[in-house]
């Protein structure tokens, strides 16, 4: 999908989306900073207990038609949200479960970990490093300052490495593969549980713009999570919990 040319305008979106219809709706779901508070490390994030309950209900009312596309693997997923939902992408589109599909060449992922680990023993490079295997992410939360020498560190190494870095908030990523989280929108748009529905894309981050842009050309749109910024989301939900709110109206029809 990249190199083509969008057509969903980019503006600031200030409007809450309207409720969500069970019927006609398909949902796709980033999870942190979207279903979930952003916490110092990935692996302190909480879900909110009602919210699994309500994802379950929701995937039973849409027939299925709920995905969850997220830069997180597709089994750390699982262990947050059990059966709740069926389709689940993970690695920003590389994992796309419910095709079987994996990108293969961790082999310039596992050389990049190698090389951010020296630097980090060296003492020059202060992020913590996330090796999912497909992709490799440097988090700089803990240190905002670094900000500007981690992602110089993370362009030189993936130039080198053969490998597309994606930037999304307090972290950057290293990617083996091509696919992103459009391409698992499109994927899933054509399975049969989300044919002939209005694809919704609801995230917070840079990452999730490819999926704005491939909802609403699929008819749909998407809707951004957070403070309000140019996006080519035509929607905004201030939060975590705003969403939480906000995918309840899809419980009542
Ligand atoms: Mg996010």
């Amino acid at each position: 999908m990249r190199g083509q040319t969008s057509i969903a305008s980019v503006f600031t979106p200030l409007m809450e989306p309207p409720a969500l219809d069970p019927r006609a709706h398909a949902l796709f779901l980033d999870f942190d900073g979207t279903l979930a508070d952003i916490a110092p490390r990935p692996e302190d994030v909480v879900l909110a207990p009602a919210l699994r309950q309500t994802l379950a209900t929701l995937t039973h009312a849409m027939g299925g038609a709920v995905a969850l596309l997220s830069g997180r693997s597709t089994s750390n997923l699982r262990g947050y949200l059990g059966g709740a939902v069926m389709h689940v992408a993970g690695i920003h589109g590389q994992e796309l479960e419910s095709r079987g599909l994996t990108q293969p060449s961790p082999a310039s992922v596992a050389a990049a970990a190698a090389e951010f680990r020296a630097l980090q023993h060296e003492g020059a490079l202060t992020a913590r490093i996330e090796d999912k295997t497909l992709s490799l992410a440097l988090h700089y939360r803990h240190d905002p300052s670094a900000e500007a020498e981690v992602r110089r560190i993370a362009h030189s190494v993936a130039a080198r490495r053969q490998l597309r870095v994606l930037e999304g908030k307090m972290v950057v990523e290293l990617i083996a593969g091509s696919f992103d989280k459009g391409d698992a929108l499109d994927a899933f748009m054509r399975a049969p549980a989300f044919l002939g529905r209005t694809p919704i894309m609801v995230g917070d981050d840079t990452t999730d713009e490819d999926a704005f842009t491939a909802a609403h050309r699929l008819g749909g749109f998407g809707v951004l999570v957070g403070p309000p910024r140019p996006s080519s989301a035509s929607f905004l939900l201030a939060s975590p919990s705003a969403v939480h709110a906000w995918l309840s109206t899809g419980l009542g029809a």
